[in-house]
């Protein structure tokens, strides 16, 4: 299934006509959220810690079988949906407004984008025993990267390495990871690690290894107290201490690491900025209803323009996001090339929710930041999302570098603002 957004073939213009069969799933994951998801997530008892409360993880998974709406980013042959690119965009923005949501359909981050990557790079054994049964959501995974002792955001500092045994069988690996989310209870991790040694090669020194947990030397050291909501799983620190897996079990070729985990990254960080937009339009419709709900100097909060003023604000913001995530999900789902438009949706995105969540928290008074009501944890959210899969900075020296390297050519920089007609 893929969804229409076509071009029109004179003026490179998008039709977003969402087509009959998307919008009958979307209206079945809507469902899906308001009779199944929501009235569940008050059996949580934990919400730092949905793995004590799994059986009501796995209640939701059952339904989501029988509603048919599991693991809608897989291929049919694995049991999913075939959604593309621009069909998952839209299922995030609607999984977004409910954590468990994404869990109970199975596509959530790292899973998500671990499945995209042993699709995109495993051998038929690798996809055998580790996507299949991430597939049927028998197991959960995490994508080990980051470093606590180095910047990770630039990837040819990390230091995790992976050696051929003498006779040539193993890997070795040895380093330190962190912040790696759903670690604690993952069947297996991704591993980035340096298998090359030669200066010159950059980021293609570094390969995926795939490394079972349950694999002496891999040790969950303590899952610090991070800001936000937490993962199944955590973001835990890990130490890999001589680490032996097979050698197959190296993840693509020797070196192309980065190449395969930006390919990753790609529909990952659009899901990521749908999930984004969902959690901030519960922020906006939130904020809407309290400024009915109180007054203040005879008249109730609606009527202030001041406070008009910032909804307004965050409803551009909202519309210029969506827009950004469909016309990149659109260049994507086609083979266009949209490695500027990832970096300007992922930072764009990122920054406006952060804006509309302070924006809600401002509106709610007191009661925006109180953590026991969803907008100071939505507003907590918000501000991590402009550090993972690419923290602002970086994304912006991309885009910087486009920019630059047309005007060197002497030409406009139009192509590298969306290259919209
Ligand atoms: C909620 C969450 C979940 C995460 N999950 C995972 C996971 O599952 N697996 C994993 O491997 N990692 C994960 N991460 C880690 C994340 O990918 C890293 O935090 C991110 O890549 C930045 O690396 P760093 O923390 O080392 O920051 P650093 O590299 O130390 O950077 C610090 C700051 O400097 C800025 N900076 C760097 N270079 C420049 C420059 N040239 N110019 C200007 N500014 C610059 C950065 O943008 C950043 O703001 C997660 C992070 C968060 C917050």
């Amino acid at each position: 299934m893929s969804i229409a957004p076509t071009p029109h073939a004179d003026a490179g213009v998008i039709d977003f006509t969402v087509p009959p069969e998307l919008q009958e799933l979307l209206g079945r994951v809507k469902a899906y959220i308001s009779e199944d998801v929501l009235p569940v997530e008050g059996d949580i008892a934990d919400p730092e810690d949905v793995l004590r409360s799994w059986e009501v993880v796995e209640r939701l998974r059952d339904r989501a079988r029988q509603r048919g709406i599991f693991t809608p980013h897989l291929p049919e042959e694995y049991g999913g949906l075939g959604v593309g690119v621009l069909g998952m965009a839209l299922i995030s923005q609607e999984v977004g407004a409910a954590p468990l949501a994404a869990l109970g359909m199975n596509c959530m981050a790292p899973d998500e984008g671990n499945m995209h990557t042993l699709l995109l790079a495993g051998s038929e054994e690798q996809k055998e025993r580790w996507l299949r049964p991430l597939a049927e959501g028998a197991i959960r995974s995490c994508f080990a990267m980051t470093e606590p002792d180095v910047a990770s955001s630039d990837p040819t500092n990390l230091e995790t390495s992976a050696v051929r045994s003498e006779d040539g069988s193993e890997w070795i690996l040895n380093g330190r990871k962190w912040c790696i989310t759903g670690a604690i209870g993952a069947a297996f991790a991704i591993v980035v690690a340096k298998t090359g040694s030669d200066a010159a090669a950059g980021h293609r020194n570094y390969s995926l290894i795939i490394v079972p947990t349950d694999t002496p030397g891999w040790t969950v050291e303590r899952d610090p107290e991070w800001m936000g909501s937490h993962a199944p799983g955590g973001h835990p620190i890990i130490a890999i201490d001589d680490v032996r897996v097979p050698c197959e079990n190296l993840l693509g070729a020797e070196g192309e690491g980065f190449v395969i985990a930006q390919k990753r990254l790609a529909g990952g960080r659009l899901a990521h900025a749908m999930r984004w937009i969902g959690m901030a339009q519960r922020a906006l419709d939130l904020s809407t209803t309290r400024l009915l709900q109180r007054s203040t100097f005879g008249k109730e909060l609606a009527r202030h323009q001041m406070l008009q003023a910032m909804i307004a604000d965050s409803a551009m913001d909202l519309y210029a996001s969506r827009l950004m995530v469909l016309h990149t999900a659109w260049k994507l789902e086609r083979g266009l090339p949209h490695r500027q438009e990832i970096a300007m949706t992922k930072t764009f995105v990122s920054e406006a929710f952060g804006r509309i969540a302070d924006r809600a928290v401002q509106i709610h008074g007191a009661a925006g930041i109180a953590l026991d009501l969803p907008v100071g944890r939505i507003y907590q959210d918000a501000r991590a999302a402009r550090i993972y899969d690419g923290a602002s900075e970086v994304h912006r020296m991309t885009i910087a570098r486009e920019l630059l390297k047309l005007a060197m050519q002497g030409e406009s920089t139009k192509a590298a603002t969306g290259d919209l007609a």
